[in-house]
């Protein structure tokens, strides 16, 4: 008998519908409890190291640059402090090509540890918009009751409050990232400027801060569940020797209510484990799932389960640990957490990639010279009996400050001279002259004679360039 197409889903089955769903597919609202423990405070004193980076870089100046700037439609792109030019395409198709390696090493032995610890969406959503939810309309419970409440001046007062905060948090979100993509001095020049000469910055503005607000006020965990390509790909990565926030199925099943009149020995003769069903897990999950049911696409790894379980534990008298994170074979094997040699090699292996970014970064020229012979120009000979070519000279400057540059020959004796007045570069710009390079006819190598210009700035040696000289064939 051939299936049909659709089927009805199971509701009994999670892996079967979205438990942020009902069955009419409407959303179910979710009103996680507020964490606490261990893990969610290393979670909040790292989202402030965070947050202050996220809101102060676009601020902070590298060598005169700032430390990201991504601005798309003038194709001006600097990383670390580091200008990136259409002509550095090849090193930053490398740098992306080592990122994303990076990302999936990472992900196949640590895996979502980026998305609970430090993705902006899970920092700004659990560390600020949700804490001031907490703050204003109190723990879920609170939450729940106010929802369900008749509209009253209380509830309008705290609903208010709440979103006018919201929605003031959502223009400083939307302005730092506006900062990233144009840079700071033209969003001041947006901010300050009469608004008619800037429609298309105030647009994006408004823009940004509407996506911001309808983000953290609205849509919330559906980010991460729907849209977020990380959240859907990591599960390609992931395997069971990846490190995951797991439950020890082994350790935590028959699962069953805790009776106060039982000892932890009957419990086990009863063929009962660790889990006392309290669900105080899916109560503080943001996403809404059970972590019981095994490694599911929503989990974000947040940890906040973990604190939570830990905390049933330790009042019933029980080790930590029933849910942690764990790779899925180390649970099958009764094992903790140990260095592995997969996770030892994948780690190696990150350590060189970021190293090998570091290195593409760090150690390209702060300007990119090219010497060309001037087109249709011959060679000429001197009253002296030498012979001089013309050249022209473009000097890319990649950094945000004047760079003067002298030209010297590297591999031959001979007069390099530039034509006109001293070459220097203004910050970001392309500087072009001639160059007029006078050799002795003895050493020249034939017709075409190599030559190597080495280009200099305040006597340090910023790159060589290569090019030739044009004499007669028969003058050796
Ligand atoms: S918090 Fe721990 S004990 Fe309670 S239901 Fe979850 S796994 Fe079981
Ligand atoms: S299952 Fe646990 S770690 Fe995963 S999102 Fe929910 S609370 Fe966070």
């Amino acid at each position: 008998m051939t299936q049909p197409a659709t089927r009805e889903p199971d509701w009994d089955d999670f892996r079967d519908h979205l438990s942020t769903a009902d069955q009419e597919g409407r959303r179910k609202w979710l009103y996680p409890r507020q964490p606490r423990g261990p893990f969610y405070r290393a979670r909040t004193w790292l989202s402030w190291f965070l947050l202050a980076i996220m809101f102060a870089g676009p601020f902070i100046r590298i060598n005169g640059n700032p430390l990201l700037l991504l601005n798309i439609v003038e194709r001006q792109f600097v990383i670390f402090g580091q200008v990136f030019w259409p002509q550095d395409m090849l090193i930053f198709a490398v740098a992306l090509l080592v990122f994303i390696t990076g990302i999936l090493v990472f992900t196949a032995a640590y895996g979502r540890l980026w998305c609970g610890w430090a993705c902006p969406q899970t920092v700004l959503m659990e560390m600020v918009f949700r804490k001031i939810e907490y703050f204003i309309e109190g723990d879920a419970h609170r939450q729940r009751a106010l929802a369900r409440a008749p509209w009253n001046a209380e509830k309008a007062l705290k609903k208010t409050v709440k979103h006018a905060l919201f929605f003031g948090l959502s223009f400083i979100v939307g302005n730092t990232l506006l900062a990233y993509l144009i840079g700071t001095e033209a969003l001041f020049k947006i901010i300050t400027d009469n608004p008619r000469y800037h429609l298309e910055g105030l647009t994006f503005m408004v823009l940004f801060t509407l996506a911001f607000y309808g983000l953290f006020a609205r849509f919330r965990e559906q980010a991460c569940t729907f849209i977020c390509p990380y959240g859907r790909f990591q599960s390609t990565v992931l395997d069971e020797n990846s490190i995951v926030v797991a439950y020890d199925y082994k350790r935590g099943e028959q699962r069953g209510h805790l009776r106060r009149d039982q000892p932890p020995e009957q419990r086990r003769a009863a063929g009962q484990g660790d889990c006392i069903d309290c669900h105080e897990c899916v109560a503080v999950c943001p996403t809404g799932i059970d972590i019981r049911n095994g490694t599911q696409m929503e989990c974000v790894h947040c940890t906040a389960c973990i604190d939570a379980c830990d905390h049933v534990m330790t009042r019933v008298g029980r080790p930590k640990g029933l849910i942690r994170y764990a790779s899925l074979d180390g649970i099958e094997r009764g094992e903790k957490l140990r260095l592995t040699p997969r996770l030892v090699g994948y780690s190696v292996i990150l350590l060189a990639l970021t190293g090998l970014m570091a290195f593409l970064l760090f150690t390209r020229s702060d300007v990119q010279t090219t010497l060309l012979r001037a087109q249709g120009a011959l060679f000429q000979k001197m009253p002296d009996g030498h012979f001089s070519n013309l050249y022209t000279v473009k000097v890319l400057n990649k950094t945000s400050r004047e760079i003067p540059i002298q030209l010297k020959l590297e591999n031959i004796e001979g007069d390099l001279q530039v034509m006109g007045k001293d070459l220097v570069v203004p910050p970001r710009k392309l500087a072009e002259t001639s160059v007029l390079i006078d050799l002795s006819p003895l050493v020249l190598k034939g017709g075409t004679t190599p030559l190597v210009v080495g280009v200099y700035s305040n006597g340090r040696r910023l790159e060589t360039v290569k090019t030739a000289f044009i004499g007669p064939r028969d003058d050796r």
